[in-house]
């Protein structure tokens, strides 16, 4: 079976390897069009169910990652001077650029070819040369687009903004941090992903985003490596009691708007969509990293076990909608909640942190009392 994939990403990448595993007289070609080491973002995390599923389907896979994950139990939230924390939860992270690292290794080992700096060729080529295409080239995906009414493609872009970031400043915990602003609130999610650096993202709605006079686009001045120079300045003053004089960083990072993809169907003939190209999910609830290699184990196992390609692409589809369409609703209720944060600014600390932890219904009242406590330097109390 001839295999072309379009987009060496987590999800391209993981599926060329396993691909390779499961089925000898296999042929895997990946473009990618960066070059090895040239990512954007920083670290991505998982939570411990995502690590055991990973364990379960792969222990080869799950042992490269535990040699490089950095892990924590607790999610703290910063607000209004006061630190609210919740322990007992596990969750581990791993620098993008490490992830794809090691994903390529596993492509070189298993012989499927990967060529970088590579622009993926038009989609009709590839369907005539190939027995299968994968589009896996993202959220923005330009070989789905060939089929957008096929697929029933939905982009939902959002009107909030967030950049992407990484500080020396070491997280200790998955940390929300609430910064009230003259011009409305500001929110970072940060987490460690290796020793002595933490990702950072900052997100605002338009409103805020928009009075804080923040230049959209390429207008700002660029750092070396092509980040928004003004944005990093500025948010090392908003969030500077949380930075405690740690910088901020970046890598090609910009204000940009999320975007929601749906498809209503995710294969047509022998084209079949895989991970942000065929779902996202917003990086609030961190799982699209997560997703996108779920769906990669899930292909290649299908294409092992069915009779031909279409066999083969309806029962991947089958297995993987459910669990993402659950992911996709928790991640819809986050963004929701993010985007409205101006609605429950006010409340006291522990009463806000409770509305955080639990906005998506994926953890409740209960998950979190059993070991839950606010603090700051002299004040403990209990989530009441
Ligand atoms: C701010 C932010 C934070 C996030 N944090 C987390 C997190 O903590 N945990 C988590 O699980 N997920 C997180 N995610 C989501 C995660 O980044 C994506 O879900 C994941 O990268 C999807 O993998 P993918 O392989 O499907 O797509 P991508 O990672 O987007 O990879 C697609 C690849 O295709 C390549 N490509 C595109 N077009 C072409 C073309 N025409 N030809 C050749 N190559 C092409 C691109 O260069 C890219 O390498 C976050 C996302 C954002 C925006």
């Amino acid at each position: 079976m001839r295999i072309a994939i379009a987009g060496g990403g987590p999800g391209g990448l993981y599926l060329a390897a396993r691909v390779r595993h499961l089925i000898a007289d296999s042929e895997v070609t990946v473009w990618e069009r960066n070059h090895p080491g040239d990512t954007f973002g920083f670290g991505v995390v998982f939570s411990q169910a995502a690590l055991n599923g990973i364990r379960e389907a792969d222990p080869e896979l799950h042992e490269d990652l535990a040699a490089h994950f950095v892990h924590w139990p607790d999610i703290a939230v910063h607000y209004r001077d006061e630190i609210v924390t919740s322990s007992g939860h596990g969750f581990a992270a791993i620098g993008r650029k490490e992830l794809l690292g090691l994903l390529r290794e596993r492509c070189r080992k298993a012989g499927a070819s990967v060529l970088f700096g590579a622009q993926a060729p038009p989609l009709d080529r590839l369907v005539a040369e190939f027995d299968l295409v994968v589009c896996a080239d993202g959220a923005h995906s330009q070989t789905r687009a060939r089929h957008r009414e096929v697929f029933g493609t939905e982009l939902d872009p959002r009107t909030s903004r967030y950049i992407w970031l990484a500080t020396d400043k070491p997280f200790d915990a998955l940390t929300f941090l609430i910064a009230e602003t003259p011009y409305g609130p500001l929110h970072g999610h940060a987490y460690p992903f290796d020793t002595g650096r933490s990702t950072f993202i900052a997100e605002a709605d338009e409103r805020t985003w928009r009075a804080a006079g923040f230049p959209s686009g390429d207008e700002a001045p660029p750092t070396a490596d092509g980040s928004d120079r003004w944005a990093i300045g500025r948010l090392e003053e908003i969030f500077s009691a949380a930075l405690q004089g740690h910088r901020l960083r970046g890598n090609r990072s910009r204000w940009r708007r999320f975007t929601v993809v749906r498809n209503r169907k995710w294969w047509h003939e022998n084209v079949v969509l895989l991970g942000d190209a065929a779902h996202t999910t917003h990086f609030s609830v961190g799982s699209g990293t997560k997703l996108a290699l779920e769906d990669a184990l899930s292909l290649a196992t299908c294409l092992q076990q069915c009779g031909s390609v279409p066999e083969a692409l309806a029962l991947y589809e089958a297995e993987r909608r459910p669990a993402v369409a659950a992911t996709q609703r928790a991640a819809q209720v986050s963004l929701e909640w993010f985007e409205d944060i101006g609605r429950v600014i006010g409340l006291s600390p522990s009463r806000f942190a409770l509305e955080l932890l639990t906005r998506s219904g994926r953890l409740t009242y209960s998950d979190l009392t059993a070991a839950a406590h606010t603090s700051n330097s002299d004040c403990q109390t209990e989530i009441k």
